[in-house]
């Protein structure tokens, strides 16, 4: 094994713990998966991590993580909100789609919602971000990829050199599905026309798609994530590029090399964008 310092090991620690390499240790990506493996004073979370961190990625596992996940529902009450949506297709702006589609409950998810998470950022960025639904606290505080899985976006987002502010962020499904469950096409089949409509008023140039459902959304069936990544795809104009979900990454951090891989090519279509203006 090569030398290790402080500064490696503490990037290990880190890494073990799902956090994101910064860019000055890429390089060092491989000699830190070695040590997560073999460092077995950890603590056990650590070390189920480091589990995690030993096995092969290969399709079926994949498909197996976008299966539906049991988890307790929280005790969210309903809220019930008789707001008129019928007009949200003539919004010219993103408040005012958020503002007409705020009292929604076209679905069963609207029932036991806390708030609906209709997006972040900046609704003028060249860079837009889909991701799956809204988690617990994406639901509490109605603002996307603010738990676990977010800290780890705004990671890799900073290892672009990027910053929400130069990104919009939203969610396939606006509301919280019950249990965290991966929503289905069909359940999805109502909320779906408000992303069209968030993607026609960002007109970004390029859309970071991230885990498996916004890759059916946008595509349909046919087009799996383990096969796609990091593959430019084409949406209506727009270059689409699949990654892996954050939350994906968690509890496989050896994944995160392809993420990094997908995103270091998203940063050089955004930079030639640039250069042509
Ligand atoms: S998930 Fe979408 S369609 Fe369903 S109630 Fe929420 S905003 Fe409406």
């Amino acid at each position: 094994m090569q030398k290790i310092n402080n500064k490696i090991l503490l990037e290990s620690i880190k890494f073990a713990e799902g956090e994101f390499l910064p860019l000055q240790f890429i390089e060092k990506q491989e000699l830190i998966e070695e040590i997560v493996q073999k460092f077995d004073t950890l603590n056990n979370i650590q070390a189920e991590k480091i589990e995690s961190a030993d096995m092969e990625i290969d399709d079926n596992m994949l498909s197996q993580f976008d299966e539906p996940t049991e988890i307790i529902q929280e005790g969210i009450q309903p809220q019930i909100s008789d707001k008129s949506i019928s007009n949200w297709q003539e919004s010219t702006s993103m408040l005012e789609l958020s503002n007409a589609v705020s009292g929604c409950m076209k679905c069963k998810f609207g029932e036991t919602r806390t708030n609906i998470v209709f997006g972040d950022g900046n609704p003028n960025a060249e860079i837009m971000i889909i991701g799956e639904a809204p988690g617990k606290n994406e639901d509490l505080s109605g603002i996307p990829f603010v738990g676990d899985a977010g800290k780890l976006l705004d990671k890799i987002l900073e290892a672009i050199k990027l910053s929400r502010q130069d990104v919009y962020i939203a969610n396939v499904v606006k509301c919280r599905p019950p249990g965290n469950k991966t929503p289905t096409e069909d359940e999805f089949a109502e909320c779906l026309p408000y992303l069209k409509k968030q993607i026609e008023l960002v007109s970004p140039k390029i859309i970071l798609t991230l885990g498996a459902v916004p890759l059916l959304a946008l595509f349909g069936k046919g087009y799996q994530i383990t096969k796609v990544r990091g593959q430019e795809l084409d949406y209506n104009g727009i270059i689409v590029i699949p990654t892996f979900h954050p939350a994906y990454l968690i509890y496989n951090p050896s994944a995160k090399k392809y993420v990094w891989e997908d995103v270091q090519k998203l940063e050089k279509i955004y930079q030639n964008i640039q250069s042509e203006k």
